[in-house]
């Protein structure tokens, strides 16, 4: 599949794509789009940055400029869930640049602004409507919406509702739509809880998989800075010192740390602003803006918060707090290879992170390589010998990894590599989006992986599971 006219997608989304400088589509777009068009259940296994919401988007809009339904009050015929706010506004927006010449209307409802408004679009009538689980569910309870006449549900990053405890609303949102229907589930990743959601929601799905875990990780120069938590700041000072770190996002584990880290780098004189679910909606959307025009140059912020973040031209991504979940280190990184591009992601690790350091390295299947010339690096934690231990956590009882075993946690493989800064060959294009607003466009990448249509059965070879059988066979031979 080469282009998009073989997808047979309406003209005036074809001209609206077009605009947008899409040429061809994207493998993940490639392998959920026909099977989409036919009104099949989907899996899709894709990371943001694939261009998967084009994928699940551009046959939706195809299949209801067709229908020609008018809009009904407070009955939507499609609902798309996502985890966070800010990937709700994000698929939104998107919808409505494809959607440019098609007479469908969207909202985009989630909690923290003022229903009212929200009501109000409901009740006039939508065709689409994106959403946030505890918003809808809201909205449904309040009597505002009515999922009746939904003929398409799609699920966006369903590893991360379920991390956020979004089960329950999910099943609730499910069993408030008619069983006769196309259901649609995209995850970066495929745990046994997802894959257990798949199982309940989706009929006789085709299997779509693009970029295996590790692949945003092979696109973006990995570094990794042992540092004492209490040098932590002084080090990010040091690398703000660096002109090349233009547009740099800052992750931390806490919502708390990361006003911290704000403060500190706005003391130090450099422009920056924190983004986490403590903060106003608007807050954090005056925050995103500033960050997108390059008025700011640093964006702190905090996992939730980050997700759905679709900022061109990202210079570097620092851990300043290692995640817990290995997972969440890839949707880090990834801010910095959207669209194709490449970027640097700085690791800062303490003795305490030295597990998630474990973890993380056995998900992305390499050694990050460490950088140890900077003025705090910290030799004791970088050469420990001691089985890394962790951490007690708090907060929210995400999908935790067991505790490595055994392994010597001392640093003998991974290349070292000298300074903080942007490869001078292979990387110099990176950047080519900074500073001009607009989109970073999907390109194929010379030995990009195709996407691997494998047709199988979510769970299919999961111990304990469901008995895999009437699996739909969709190799693509
Ligand atoms: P997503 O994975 O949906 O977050 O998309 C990542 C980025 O790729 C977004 O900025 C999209 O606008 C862009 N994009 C999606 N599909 C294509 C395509 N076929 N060609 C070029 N850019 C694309």
């Amino acid at each position: 599949m080469t282009d998009f006219i073989d997808l047979k997608l309406s003209k005036p989304i074809l001209r609206a794509i077009t605009e947008e400088g899409y040429k061809t589509p994207s493998p993940i777009q490639a392998g959920t789009i026909p099977s989409l068009l036919e009104g099949e259940d989907v899996l899709g296994i894709a990371q943001t940055g694939t261009g998967k919401t084009a994928a699940f988007a551009l046959p939706l809009l195809h299949k209801l400029a067709e229908a020609q339904h008018k809009a009904v009050s407070k009955k939507p015929f499609a609902v798309i869930l996502a985890p966070t706010r800010e990937l709700a506004g994000q698929i939104g927006e998107n919808i409505q640049d494809y959607a440019r010449y098609v007479p469908l209307r969207t909202k985009v409802v989630f909690g923290g602004t003022s229903i009212r408004p929200q009501i109000q679009a409901l009740f006039r009538g939508i065709h689409i409507l994106v959403a946030t689980p505890g918003r809808l569910l809201d909205l449904m309870n309040q009597g505002h919406c009515d999922l009746s006449n939904v003929q398409t549900f799609i699920l966006d990053e369903a590893d991360r509702m379920l991390d956020m405890g979004f089960i329950h609303d999910i099943r609730k949102i499910s069993a408030a739509i008619p069983k006769k229907r196309q259901t649609v589930l995209f995850s970066a990743t495929m745990p046994a809880t997802v894959k257990g959601l798949a199982d309940g929601l989706l009929r006789d799905p085709v299997t779509v998989e693009v970029a295996p875990q590790a692949t945003t990780a092979e696109k973006v120069d990995q570094q990794l800075m042992y540092v004492d938590q209490g040098d932590k700041r002084a080090l990010l000072d040091h690398l703000f010192k660096d002109s090349e770190m233009e547009k740099v996002i800052i992750f931390t584990r806490t919502k708390h740390r990361a006003d911290r880290v704000t403060r500190n780098l706005n003391q130090a004189g450099i422009t920056a602003a924190a983004i986490h679910g403590n903060k106003a909606q608007n807050a954090r959307q005056r925050a995103l803006k500033a960050f997108a025009a390059g008025e700011i140059r640093a964006l702190v912020a905090t996992d939730v918060a980050a997700r759905g973040i679709d900022v061109d031209g990202i210079t570097h991504v620092i851990n300043f707090e290692l995640p817990n979940e290995a997972d969440s280190y890839i949707h880090r990184i990834g801010r910095t290879a959207r669209a194709n591009a490449t970027g640097i992601a700085i690791a800062f690790c303490c003795e305490e992170e030295r597990a998630y350091l474990k973890d993380i390295e056995k998900i992305i299947r390499q050694s990050i390589p460490m950088v140890e010339d900077h003025p705090f690096h910290a030799a004791d934690v970088a050469n420990a010998t001691s089985k890394p231990v962790r951490p007690v956590q708090g907060g929210r009882g995400g999908r935790g990894r067991g505790t490595p075993k055994g392994g010597s946690g001392g640093r003998n493989s991974g290349g070292k590599r000298h300074t903080g800064q942007r490869p001078k060959s292979g990387g110099e294009n990176a950047n080519t989006g900074a500073g001009k607003p607009k989109k970073n466009k999907w390109r194929k990448k010379p030995g990009n992986k195709a996407a691997n249509k494998t047709g199988s059965k979510p769970g299919g070879n999961r111990s304990g599971g469901r008995p895999n059988s009437g699996s739909k066979s969709r190799a693509s031979h």
